[in-house]
């Protein structure tokens, strides 16, 4: 008796189908036919990267911000695909991931700034369509020396706005926390990236 409570005009599948004056949005045909295009999820990667358990277990929307610090840290600005999936780890766990076809190698440098901004996660090489190598990154004891980081104290010496010339470095103190080398500030490891 679906019917009965949307009323009279109930005549199909869209029962309130709405009525767009606007001239930006105009409706296409849409093919009801045709195989979709469109798909869930990624697709396999046969030689590349991919970046996996980014942020897992945070709220969606903390992975969602994590995976764009990521990609913009990284300067990930190529063919790719990214997005937020179940964890195995529990039905309300997610994690972020992100698939790169097109990088084949990664520095090491890349790597110490994937852990430091994406501790927990895992990047795996793949070759051939099999993981050819996976490094598991954990939360590093010291971030420094890297161009997008800063300390947000705007009167320590390592501050940029000083012009000091020294350089910004952060020690881990527990969990991620990270305190400055130069003024002891204490900032959670995501506050440290200026991005
Ligand atoms: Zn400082």
């Amino acid at each position: 008796m679906v019917s009965c409570l949307l009323g009279h005009d109930f005549e199909g599948s869209f029962a309130m189908e709405p009525e767009i004056k606007e001239d930006f949005i105009a409706e296409a045909p849409s093919h009801e036919h045709r195989k979709p295009e469109y798909k869930i999820g990624i697709k396999p990667v046969e030689e590349g990267i991919v970046i996996d358990h980014i942020a897992t277990g945070e709220p969606i929307e903390k992975i969602w911000n994590n995976i764009e610090a990521v990609r913009k840290i990284l300067k990930l600005n190529v063919r790719s695909s990214h997005g937020v999936y179940h964890s195995f780890k529990g039905p309300e766990v997610y994690k972020g991931i992100i698939s790169l076809p097109d990088i084949i190698s990664f520095g090491e440098k890349d790597l110490k700034k994937l852990a430091a901004i994406a501790p927990g996660c895992t990047l795996n090489l793949i070759r051939d369509s099999r993981v050819a190598k996976k490094y598991r990154l954990s939360m590093p004891p010291r971030i420094y020396g890297f161009e997008e980081i800063s300390c947000k104290n705007e009167n320590c010496v390592s501050n940029p706005g000083k012009n000091e010339g020294v350089v910004t470095e952060f020690r881990r103190k527990s969990g991620s926390t990270f305190i400055c080398r130069y003024c002891e500030k204490e900032h959670n490891f995501r506050d440290i990236w200026d991005i």
